[in-house]
Parts: C-alpha cells; structure tokens; sequence
C-alpha cells in the first residue's frame, strides 16, 4: 500500500474508526493499491456531529469579516500545495495531472469567492414606517453535511466548504469512497489555515454513511453531489427528516452542431468536452445533434478524437467496472446499426496495463430512443444524432429527464438566442463545449439533474446554507403606534 490507511478527521485531528470494514483505494491510472477507506459507524458520526455543534456556537457568533481571514490564508495554502493535491487527485481519480491543476485552480476561484462573501450577503434594512425598522441578516443553519462524488476529488468538495463555512456553519464531508485521500489535505490546510478544530470533519464511508446522515437530528441540511438515482435517494431520505436538502444529480449533455458552425472550432470543443476528465464531468457532451449536414464538422470532430490518446493527454476512467460498462454500451450500439467512427474500446496503455483506460469514441448514426443517446454513459464517448431542423433538435434535447447542461455551436446570434429560450438545461453554452459558469454566477442544473432550490455555488448558494432573520424595531416613543407597529 502506498500510503497508510485512510483516518476520519473530527475536532481537528485524524483519528481511526470504530469500525474494522474498509475498502481498497486503487489508483486507476495503474492499478496500483494506495490506501484502504474506513467504512465508518454511527458511532464516528455522533462523535463528528457532537463537536461541529459545539464549535458552531463560537464559529457562528464570529462576524464573517473575521471567519473569511481563514479563506484567504486557505487560498494561499491551496496555491502553495497545488502540485501535491493536483498529484493526489490524478493518482486517485485517474484524471491526467494538468487537469488535476486545473480542478485545483477552480478550489483557488471558489474560495477566492468566498472571501468576498462579506460584500454579498449585507442584508437589507428599510425604515418601513416612521422611527420602525424592518432589517433582514443571513444566519447560518449549524451542522451541515457535504456529501460528494468521485470526479472531482477536490473541486467539488471545495464547492461547498468555503462558503457554507464562511457563512457560519459547521461541516460534516463525506467523501467518495473511491477518492478519499486529496479531502485529508484539503483538512490538513483548513487547519493550518486557522479554522477552529471541530469546525469542519470528514466522515468516511459508502451508502450506509450516506443513510446516517440524513436520518441524523443534529444535521440541519445536506447537500449531496452525485448520480440521479442516489440524488433521488438523497433528496427524499434528507427531506422526510425535515432537512434542508439540495441534491444535484447525472446529466445527458447535448450539443447543438448548425451548418454555419466554425468546423475546426467546434471540433476542438466537441472533443474536449466529451473526452475531458476521461469523459467522467457532468457537464461533459454525451450527445450531440447535427442539424442538417454537418458532415464536415464530423470529420474534424474525427480528427481531434484521434489526437486524444490514453495515458497521454487522456486519464483513465474510475475502474474496470467502469471501463467494462462503458464498452458494454458501444458494443451494444453496435449491434443496433450505429457507425462507430473512432472506436476507443480495448484501450491500454504500456506498462500500465492494469489502469482502466478507455479511448475517445466518436458514435453516429445514433437514434434517440438508444440506450447511448438517453442515458449517462461517464465515458470519453459521444452520440451523435442527426436531424433536419433545429425544432426536432430541441424535441429530442427537451426529452431528457436530465438538464445540466446544452450548447449550440452557430455563428447565427438570432438562433443562438432561440435556442437558449427553448432548451430545457439549467446551463447554456454558445460555442462553448463546457459552459460551466464562473464565480460569482452559481452552477446548478434542471430538471432531474437537481432536487431542491437554488444553486451550489456562487451568489445563490447563500440562499441554501443560511436562514433569513427578518426584525423589526422600534426604540423611540414619537414612532407611535398603528396596526404595523
Ligand atoms: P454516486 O451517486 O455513485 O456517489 C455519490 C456519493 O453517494 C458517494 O459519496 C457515495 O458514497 C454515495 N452513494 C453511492 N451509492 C449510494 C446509495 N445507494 N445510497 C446512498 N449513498 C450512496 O456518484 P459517483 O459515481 O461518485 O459520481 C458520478 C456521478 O455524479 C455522475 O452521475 C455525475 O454526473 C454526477 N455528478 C453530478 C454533478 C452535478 O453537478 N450535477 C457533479 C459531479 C458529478
């Protein structure tokens, strides 16, 4: 093994589980045995949910001007480790290392927006009527939870600390089972950072862990990131316990390709958006839609496809479950009649042939009711449809029950901004491949691929990890009385 076995981190130190259950934690670039997950207890979980109470009451009373200094000495440490937790996350997700980098620099934007959370979330105060003040102030919820998937070992659990902390709450992360080293730096920062032991804790653990959280009374609210069928789970399960809960789920991203799109551009972007991170992004293409001929933007998609090639500037996918699941659709929609026109199954790559490599694959002639053109494949594969208008386009995108993500790749404004109106994803994109949206606008999906209000990240999420407090005051005599006041 690699490195020791993974602890849990409660009340600013990394202890062991009760527990005598774990799972192995094998690096997919190789196959090579890191490190061992405890599958922890209720007992682990009490104890994490007991000290995050008992830290919130100091944590929360100090005013946010003081709460966000520990962010930016944390965005300094981030900066200063990047080559570390971006060698951490490749070697345990299986992402190639300058996507690594990037997924780090996004933890560096992210918390960077939470030091300015200070200058957001002011309140409103309003002088409702004469010498009567209405004042309305963000209070945070107390123990929250955090529970995260494998993709972004890093980013995705920095969408959440920085800001549901700054905001004044105390955290509990559960992290991906198949990734959980990169979260105990980002720990070992936090607290070297300044923030006040108990503030925030990782809980390690599969579903069980999951299903305790959400049934636990000292937990306020859960947020959750991960496939639809566990968002469903997550989001009901939370909810029946009077939780605030926001689970964001799976996507089926379309793109849009018109006659008039840039060719090479748009093939660039295909690409990268369906084979970046191995294919494994919920804001990645998993199917794209030529609108009348685009044979030519197809065959540059090709080209691109071939440059893209395992263990180079192409990572593994999570597992060989993974691997053998994502071949399975290929292979089956072979046997449907498709053309499959770069084929990237029976991938590997010399001297690691115990990693899960699949190559990029271009599929086409698929039709909409195959299993690749309708569900999540998280795979470097996309499904390209063919249809005459752009309305049939739009039918076949407003189908999913996902709603992540779309693009469209036009140089026509006037049908750009048509599409926008009528696709039916929480995030747009113009000629973009990946239209993750930037801090300060918030990231979250519609439809299926998101249960509950509001978005994760940027402005909105303030909504999701504080309640309102609304007052209203009254101190001088002369104000008098009416039926208001
Ligand atoms: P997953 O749903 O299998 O796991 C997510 C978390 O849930 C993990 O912590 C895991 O331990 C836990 N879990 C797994 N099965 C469970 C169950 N039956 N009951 C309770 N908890 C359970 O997801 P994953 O495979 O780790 O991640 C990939 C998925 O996440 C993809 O579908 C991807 O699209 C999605 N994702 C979505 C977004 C988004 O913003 N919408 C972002 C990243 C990833």
């Amino acid at each position: 093994m690699k490195y020791s076995h993974v602890q849990n981190f409660i009340n600013g130190q990394f202890v062991d589980t009760a527990s005598s259950e774990s799972l192995p934690v094998i690096s997919p670039l190789d196959g090579m045995l890191l490190s061992a997950v405890p599958l922890s207890v209720q007992s682990d979980l009490d104890d994490a949910v007991a000290v995050a109470k008992k830290a919130f009451a100091a944590w929360s009373k100090t005013p946010i001007k003081e709460r966000v200094q520990v962010f930016f000495k944390y965005k300094f440490l981030l900066e200063k480790h990047l080559d570390e937790l971006a060698k951490l996350c490749s070697e345990e997700n299986g992402k190639t290392y300058s996507e690594s980098v990037a997924e780090i620099e996004k933890c560096i934007e992210l918390t960077e927006f939470a030091t300015s959370l200070p200058q957001l979330v002011t309140g409103e105060v309003l002088e409702v009527s004469r010498g009567v003040e209405c004042r309305t102030e963000h209070v945070a919820l107390g123990v929250v939870a955090s529970i995260v998937p494998f993709n972004f070992p890093a980013m995705v659990p920095n969408w959440t600390i920085p800001n549901a902390i700054a905001l004044g709450n105390c955290m509990i992360l559960k992290p991906s089972e198949k990734v959980p080293l990169s979260c105990g730096l980002t720990a070992q920062l936090l607290k070297e950072a300044g923030l006040p032991d108990g503030v925030f804790n990782i809980v390690h653990g599969n579903d069980k862990m999951v299903n305790a959280i959400c049934d636990h009374p000292g937990i306020e609210a859960v947020s959750f990131v991960g496939s639809i069928k566990v968002a469903k789970l997550v989001y009901q399960r939370a909810t029946i316990h009077l939780k605030r809960c926001l689970a964001l789920g799976g996507a089926k991203n379309h793109l849009l390709v018109l006659p008039d799109a840039i060719a090479s551009m748009t093939a660039q972007n295909v690409v990268a958006s369906m084979s970046g991170c191995a294919g494994q992004r919920c804001m990645g293409a998993g199917a794209m839609i030529g609108v009348g001929n685009i044979d030519h933007v197809i065959d540059k998609i090709c080209e691109e496809a071939r440059k893209v090639m395992p263990g180079k500037n192409l990572g593994a996918v999570i597992n060989k479950a993974s691997k053998e699941r994502i071949e399975k659709y290929i292979t089956e929609a072979e046997t449907q009649g498709v053309k499959i026109l770069v084929d990237g199954r029976n991938a590997s790559v010399d001297g690691k042939e115990n990693g899960s490599y699949v190559g990029p694959t271009v599929i086409d002639f698929v039709t909409p009711q195959m299993s690749v053109a309708t569900e999540e494949i998280f795979g470097p594969v996309i499904s390209i449809m063919r249809t005459n208008t752009v309305d049939e386009a739009l039918t076949i995108e407003n189908a999913s029950p996902y709603g992540n993500a779309a693009s469209v790749f036009t140089q026509n404004g006037a049908m750009a901004r048509y599409i926008i109106d009528r696709a039916s994803a929480g995030m747009i994109g113009v000629n973009v491949g990946v239209p993750v949206p930037r801090e300060p606008f918030s990231f979250g999906g519609w439809n299926e691929s998101k249960f509950g209000v509001g978005d994760i990240t940027g402005k909105s999420s303030f909504q999701f990890w504080t309640k309102l407090r609304k007052s209203t005051v009254k101190w001088n005599a002369e104000a008098g009385l009416n039926w208001m006041s």
